[in-house]
Order: C-alpha cells, then sequence, then structure tokens
C-alpha cells in the first residue's frame, strides 16, 4: 500500500501540533476498505493492515495530534486537541484537493487528558456508515477509508472490543483551532492558521473577512442539508465544526425515524441544545465563536467587530435560503416563493403532530405518504395545496431529493451488536444499502428503508468515547 504523502500542516508554527506516533495494538485485523475512495486519494496497492492500524508508519507519513480548544455545550474548555487521533499526513487527490488522513483510536497523545485514546468498535462501524451515507445523500462529510479491529478490549462501562477508523476530511481545522490560539493572543499561529485555510479552503478569499464570509455561507448550507434529512448532529460543540463546511465527528448523531423538531438523542444533551430545530440558531452560536476568534490578529478590532457582527447577522438570512431550497426540491417546487414557506411548515406540522416517519413521508410523497398519517384527511388537504406548486419535472427533482434509505439507529445498532460478535456480514450489507439512498429499492435494501418497530425504536446515542 503506498500513499502518496505531501504534508504541509507539519511546516506550520510548531505550538500548532505534537508530534506524535500511534500506540500500536496487539492483533489487527482488517474489517473494511473503500478501494472507490483510495483510488481517489491515488493511494495504490492492497490494504495494509499495519499501517491502517498504527503497527506501522507508511513512508512519508509524519504523525501530529493537532491542538485545538473548544466550546462544549456552550462552556469553554482552552485545552483539547486530539486526544484519541493522529494525523497520518496529507494527500493530494486526483481532484487536486488536499486531504487529511487520520488515525481515530490510535492511543494517548499529549492531548489526551484522562483518556486512553481509544475507540471502541461501535463508535468506528456508527462513523463508517453514517459518514459514507452522508457522502452519498449529497452532504459535505468527513469520510471513512477504512476500519480495524485492534485485537485489544477497550474499558469503558464494560470491556469492549477495540477499533480504529482511518477518517479523511478536507482538514481537520475546526473553529476550536482557531480558538485555541485565539485564546492565547498568540497571533503567529493565528495567522499561520488564517493563510493555510484561505489557500487550502477558500483560494478566492483576500483575508479574515471574506474568510469569515465564505465559512459562514457554507455552514448554512451544510446546516440546511442536514434539516432536509431529518439528521441530528448531536454535539455541534465549536470543536466539531469543520471550517471547510464538512460534517465531522458522529458521535451521539441520528437521523430521525418519527419527526418532531424537539427530537434529541444524545445521552449527554440533557437540555436539547442541539435539537433537531436549535441547530440553525447554534450554527450562527458557533459562526459567531469563529468571528470573535478571528479578532486578536485583526490590525483595527473596532472596525472588525462591526464587520464580522454584520456577516454573523446574516447566517439567519442564509440557513433560510439554503432551508428554503432544500425543502422546495424535496416538494418537487422548482421555482420557490413565500407562500411555499407556509406550505412546507404547514406539512412538517402534520408530521409532527403524528411523530410520521420524516424520511418515508418524502419518499413517498406522490405515492403512500398519505398512509403514514391518521388524519388522513388534513394530509389530502395539505396535498391539495402542494400540486399546483409543483414542477413539470417534480417527480425526477423529488426523487434527487428524497431518499429512500438513511443510516437508521435501530439497523445501525444491530450491526453494531453482529460486529461485536465478530459478524460483520450485516455491516457489509448496509454499507452497501445506505451508499445508494435514492436507488429504489430492491428485495435486498427494502428492510432499510423500513422504520422501526415500536419495540425497535432506539431513543438514545451515545458519545464516540
Ligand atoms: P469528541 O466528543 O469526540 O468531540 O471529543 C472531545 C475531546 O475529547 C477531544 O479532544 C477528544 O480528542 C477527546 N477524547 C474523546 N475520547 C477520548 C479518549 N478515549 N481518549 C482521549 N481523548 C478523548
Ligand atoms: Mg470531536
Amino acid at each position: 500500500m503506498k500513499i502518496p504523502f505531501e504534508n504541509s500542516y507539519v511546516h506550520l508554527p510548531t505550538q500548532m501540533f505534537a508530534r506524535q506516533s500511534p500506540a500500536p495494538v496487539s492483533d489487527p485485523a482488517l474489517i473494511c476498505y473503500n478501494d472507490e475512495l483510495a483510488t481517489r486519494l491515488r493511494i495504490s496497492g492492497a490494504p495494509d493492515v499495519a499501517a491502517l492500524s498504527g503497527n506501522a508508519i507508511s513512508t512519508g507519513a509524519e504523525p501530529i495530534a493537532q491542538a485545538y480548544a473548544g466550546h462544549q455545550f456552550g462552556h469553554w474548555n482552552p485545552q483539547l486537541g486530539d486526544g484519541r487521533a493522529v494525523l497520518l499526513g496529507e494527500v493530494i487527490d486526483t481532484y487536486g484537493s488536499r486531504c487529511d488522513i487520520q488515525l481515530k483510536g490510535s492511543g494517548q497523545t499529549p492531548f489526551s487528558r484522562r483518556g486512553d485514546g481509544r475507540a471502541w468498535l461501535g463508535p468506528v462501524l456508527r462513523e463508517y456508515l453514517v459518514s459514507e451515507a452522508m457522502h452519498a445523500l449529497g452532504v459535505p462529510t468527513t469520510r471513512a477509508l477504512a476500519a480495524v479491529t485492534t485485537g485489544d478490549t477497550v474499558l469503558r462501562e464494560e470491556p469492549l472490543p477495540g477499533a480504529i477508523l482511518t477518517r479523511v476530511a478536507q482538514s481537520h481545522i475546526r473553529v476550536g483551532t482557531f480558538q485555541y490560539f485565539a485564546a492565547r493572543q498568540d497571533i503567529e499561529a493565528l495567522s499561520a492558521l488564517t493563510e493555510h485555510v484561505i489557500a487550502r479552503h477558500y483560494p478566492d478569499a483576500s483575508g479574515p473577512d471574506e474568510l469569515l464570509v465564505q465559512v459562514i455561507e457554507r455552514y448554512a448550507r451544510l446546516i440546511a442539508k442536514w434539516m432536509g434529512l431529518g439528521f441530528i448532529h448531536g454535539v455541534m460543540n465549536t470543536d466539531n465544526v469543520s471550517i471547510a463546511g464538512e460534517t465531522i465527528d458522529y458521535g451521539p448523531c441520528a437521523f430521525m425515524d418519527g419527526y418532531h423538531p424537539d427530537m434529541v438523542f444524545s445521552a449527554i444533551d440533557q437540555h436539547g441544545r442541539y435539537a433537531y430545530a436549535n441547530q440553525p440558531s447554534i450554527g450562527a452560536w458557533n459562526m459567531a465563536q469563529f468571528a470573535t476568534a478571528l479578532i486578536p490578529m485583526m490590525p483595527d478590532q473596532d472596525a472588525a467587530i462591526e464587520d464580522f457582527t454584520a456577516a454573523v447577522n446574516r447566517f439567519p438570512i442564509l440557513f433560510q435560503n439554503a432551508w428554503k431550497d432544500v425543502f422546495a426540491a424535496k416538494l418537487g417546487i422548482a421555482k420557490v416563493g413565500e407562500s411555499d414557506v407556509q406550505l412546507i411548515n404547514d406539512l412538517l406540522s402534520l408530521m409532527a403532530a403524528e411523530r410520521a416517519d420524516f424520511t418515508s413521508v418524502f419518499a413517498n410523497l406522490s405515492g403512500g405518504a398519505r398512509d403514514q398519517f391518521i388524519d388522513r384527511d388534513a394530509f389530502d388537504s395539505w396535498y391539495n395545496r402542494l400540486k399546483p406548486r409543483q414542477a413539470e419535472n417534480a417527480q425526477t427533482i423529488m426523487a434527487g431529493a428524497n431518499p429512500q434509505i438513511i443510516p437508521r439507529n435501530h439497523k445501525i445498532e444491530a450491526v453494531i451488536a453482529a460486529g461485536r460478535e465478530g459478524d460483520f456480514t450485516p455491516f457489509h450489507q448496509m454499507l452497501g444499502a445506505v451508499t445508494r439512498p435514492y436507488a429504489a429499492l430492491t428485495d435486498a435494501t427494502e428492510e432499510y428503508a423500513k422504520p422501526p418497530s415500536e419495540s425497535q425504536r432506539v431513543t438514545r446515542t451515545f458519545c464516540g468515547t
């Protein structure tokens, strides 16, 4: 296996990371390897389990743990960083884009605090499935290149099998990376980071002010896409907000089955800070933290505060526009107008009242969706309002906007349960289904489209630790 590393982050000021090799594991075994992604990354040869478990360092890799900070559930934490991951290095993909290759679950680093630096199999399988599903759904996201078991036991509340995910991202730079240096008034690192991010992700931004504007635009569109899929990220801390605008950190995330705006899955989110309907306002809050972190390097800080405040204040309108487009497509509306917002919200209200299955309702809007409702008259009269608004090619628009299959929680749980017994067949089957979310259902994929029964329903998810 040859990875054509071309690293740049290691050449930034040394206080931005710690050199750290992955810690060896006892008996690594490959669960899955993403050939299509490997090809895009110009990685050649058969997957090498030693390299993918951290037991061998590939030629050209310069492993580091990156420093970052963050607001966790609104509380400032000045020192987080890669506590259970190392960045092996970067490659330039076939599109000419620089990508990070990271091992997650690779052992302790200077940022591990009290953690063991490891991951157990459950979160690794979950992240593999959900991140690859997100990519197939058309949502910017980190990717999964490989998953391995380590042969070691990880101690959580009980002993669990250890695993390592190889994660690929446009970069692992977060809002929290900026916050780390801003909090330390480290202008050297803050400026170097800003320059690096602009060159790498926003090449047409002329400086920090335009960078902020463009990050806000990407993040608003990202959250609108989440909303359109009934996706709840679950832990929108600023250390989990990718500067490149990708979905990152699939700890306690979930796709809703039955729709309700107040849905929360994460066991630690007791006050519902990251509930489905709160995601846009948390998005704005996170962008305000990003703006704040840019201020220390601005020559005229008073002027910058004024400009940046205006930029952050545009978040709600940018989000609302993106949201309208996302939901208009889901309804087969080509030119969305103001009255369509009411139409969209009325459907969502009908769905919320009955906790109708989010994915099934949209996937079957022009077919069996009415059967999802107890109050079919209410649905029918709503549908009669929709019809005149739909485009001629509504079916095509809708087919590309409404997946048949999302990675449902109860299915993920079943995959993890089988994996704990050493059976990865359900994992591979599910991966095949969730990576073709818009395809017509077949006998083999139908089960993944079905909402859970009452007894199958998962109501809680947990962080990946
Ligand atoms: P997360 O909840 O995944 O966003 O992680 C928040 C912070 O906790 C990051 O700095 C992680 O590196 C760190 N962390 C999470 N789990 C572990 C672990 N098992 N060992 C060391 N650090 C961890
Ligand atoms: Mg994280």
